[in-house]
């Protein structure tokens, strides 16, 4: 913090401590490129930092806290059905008893009548009751229908990423194990299509890391208008999609990924307002198809290496994983911007 000129208010000290200590992963990765750009720690800087840790913990503390309601309401739910079971199991002795004094005695009619009025008593008490559950249970479950829409939507936002509004890496990792599955258990190809933004450090030391951020924007959204129907495209990392594309061919993702290149390269980026010329952003993109039974991260791995092969060969294009030699796998360790 000292190195940053950050002054070590509680505010700021709370957001590098959860940075050091590596428990807010998104956290430490926005501050990794505001690093990496060099982007000086202002006192707006700092503040956006903590609310996004503050968000971090609100989405904890909103699942926490709609757990704690969801037990307190199965909590009723169980009471109120001891309660029906108990009423229900006195009532069956009531009955009983009846019988038996129906059945033991000769029986004349002031007797029967005493009788059958114990049994209409407790008959009545019965239907009062059972209103009265019916009435619990539906305002129970009411209250557990407006928490799981509540979890729900809170579970949403952890896999959606905040920038561009595409699927986060989490969301990525969830819908590749369900390809996967789904792959396995139907048939079919299963295509994935890697694309990483190019010189894109490049784009944010000549334009700014505001510009950096709307070209991202830009991008995810032409990537998303560019897939249909079941194809998923996700934020894999800083400036990396993942495509997920099922029931796919090979041979058509890789014209489905040229499509999206040559269409996103074609674009010029003009900053609005100022009418500013920033040129063209290009990708580049690796293309694997899944070999059923291999491990995802094999899957994974060979795109990366396609998408690294299409750096190597001068970005902007797009490389499949049978054009990968094996003289030509990506050095280990290669960092993931
Ligand atoms: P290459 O063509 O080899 O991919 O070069 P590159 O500069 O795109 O790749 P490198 O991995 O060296 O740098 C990635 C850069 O992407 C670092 C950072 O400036 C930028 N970046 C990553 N995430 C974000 C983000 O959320 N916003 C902005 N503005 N820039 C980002
Ligand atoms: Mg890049
Ligand atoms: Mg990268």
């Amino acid at each position: 913090m000292i190195a940053r000129r950050i002054t070590p208010t509680p505010h700021n000290f709370s957001v590098w401590y959860a940075h050091v200590s590596g428990a807010q992963p998104d956290l430490s990765r926005a501050i990794d490129i505001l690093d990496s750009n060099k982007v000086e720690f202002t006192p707006e800087r700092n503040l956006d930092l903590y609310e996004q840790l503050l968000g971090a913990s609100k989405e904890a503390e909103q699942i926490r806290e709609a757990g704690e309601r969801i037990s307190a309401a199965a909590g009723a739910v169980l009471s109120v059905l001891q309660k029906a079971g108990a009423g229900t199991q006195k009532y069956g002795e009531v009955l009983g008893q009846a019988t038996e004094r129906i059945e033991g005695e000769p029986i004349d009619a002031d007797r029967l009548q005493i009788i059958v009025e114990a049994i209409l008593d407790e008959t009545r008490r019965m239907v009062a009751q059972n209103q009265e559950i019916v009435g619990k249970l539906a305002q129970s479950s009411q209250e557990i229908d407006g928490l799981r829409k509540q979890i729900e939507s809170a579970r949403r936002e952890t896999l959606v990423d905040a920038l561009t509004g595409v699927g986060n890496r989490r969301m990525f990792d969830m819908r590749l194990r369900e390809c996967l599955k789904q792959t396995l258990e139907e048939g079919g190809e299963l295509c994935l299509l890697m694309a990483d933004i190019d010189h894109f450090k490049r784009f944010n030391d000549t334009f700014g890391h505001q510009l950096g951020d709307l070209v991202l924007r830009l991008v995810a959204k032409a990537l998303t208008d560019g897939i249909k129907g079941r194809d998923v495209a996700c934020r894999y990392g800083g400036e990396e999609f993942g495509i997920l594309l099922p029931k796919t061919r090979l041979e058509d993702a890789l014209k489905l990924a040229d499509g999206l290149r040559a269409s996103i390269g074609a674009r010029r980026i003009i900053k609005r307002g100022e009418e500013r010329d920033l040129g063209h952003v290009t990708l580049s993109m690796g293309v694997s198809l899944y070999r059923p039974g291999e491990p995802a991260a094999q899957f994974v791995q060979r795109a990366d290496a396609a998408l690294y092969t299409a750096k190597r060969r001068g970005r902007n294009r797009v490389v499949s994983e049978v054009e990968v030699e094996a003289g030509e796998l990506m050095p280990a360790g290669r960092a993931k911007g």
